[in-house]
């Protein structure tokens, strides 16, 4: 018995950008509203006007303890969902399952959800199982968000960046993104700290922070990162030489999780960090509007309910 049924689960609120990302949002909507009402659900549709309407839906909707909230895209609108949900006055943390059809949807691969099919998906989610996922809470200043997926800062940070400014170029904008910032950024200091116990003061030339161990479609960035397991991973590079960075980078994109095994690259397994950088060094949390440093965070373990497929059934 999936989770739809094993829940009641009358009625769901589907969220949905119709012109963000890929511009796919309506398609996806219709598929998944044949497969709820085909299985007598009720489906309720949102479509967003702005930037943060999606938050803005999640945090005012009218939910009872049996709905689900249903966003519609990538990682960007789920975060956005994720933000207002925890946000509500009343406390309601309804399960959320979200659609995948955005540019990065790092959190629904991690879900086993399939991308860019409004009816695979659909279906994998009423036959699916509840997954408690952490988040990661992240304070700077006076400013406060969950992520998700990922933290990074430096040569990441600035790729990313690069990347949204040039959204025309769709997903090649990543590796024109990734030359570019390559030869312009360089080694950044910091200080780290993990855990409250190791203290890290040094010049990085990588930094990323992540729940998801995907950074692509079919292409793994850590392998043994989980969503649930109650940690987030730090995977970080003390100063390199360009050469060194440019190795680095090439075998990362390899994305079969071999670059973890280079000398330049540490790992740790985290529940706390602190991030202290020049005044206002900017940090990328899940593609959002940077947060300047100094800047903390904290795992929140299962802090959030997602729908993902069953891990009973291998997905065709
Ligand atoms: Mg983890």
């Amino acid at each position: 018995m999936g989770v739809v049924a094993s829940t009641e689960v009358t009625r769901v609120h589907a969220i949905v950008n119709p012109y963000g990302g890929k511009k796919n949002g309506l398609r996806l909507l219709d598929e998944a509203r044949r497969v709820f009402e085909h299985g007598g659900i009720r489906f309720l549709t949102y479509e967003t006007e702005y930037a943060g309407h999606a938050r803005d839906y999640a945090r005012s909707l009218l939910l009872e303890e049996a709905d689900v909230l249903l966003p519609i895209g990538g990682d960007g609108t789920l975060f956005e969902v994720v933000n207002g949900l925890l946000a509500r006055d009343d406390e309601q943390h309804v399960l959320v399952a979200p659609v995948p059809g955005g540019s990065s949807n790092y959190m629904g691969q991690s879900l086993g959800l399939p991308a860019d099919d409004g009816d695979a998906a659909a279906r994998a989610i009423v036959a699916g199982e509840v997954r408690p996922v952490d988040l990661g809470h992240v304070q700077s200043g006076d400013r406060s968000v969950h992520a998700l997926c990922a933290l990074s800062w430096g040569y990441i940070e600035e790729l990313t960046a690069c990347a949204e400014r040039n959204r025309w170029m769709g997903v090649q904008r990543y590796t024109a993104a990734g030359f570019h910032e390559l030869w312009k950024t360089g080694p950044r200091p910091a200080r780290i700290t993990f855990d409250g116990e190791e203290v890290i003061e040094d010049t990085f030339s990588l930094f990323l922070c992540v729940n998801t161990e995907y950074m692509g479609r079919d292409r793994v960035l850590l392998p043994e990162a989980r969503i649930d397991d109650g940690y987030w991973d730090v995977i970080f590079c003390r100063a390199l030489s360009k050469t060194h960075l440019v190795e680095v980078v090439a075998r990362m994109n390899q994305g079969d999780g071999s670059w973890l095994s280079s000398d330049h690259v540490e790992h740790r397994r985290i529940r706390s960090l602190e991030l202290v950088g020049e005044n206002g060094d900017p940090v990328n949390v899940d593609g959002e509007p940077n947060l300047p440093m100094p800047l903390r965070f904290e795992v929140e373990p299962g802090a959030v309910r997602l729908v993902g497929a069953s891990r009973g059934d291998a997905l065709t």
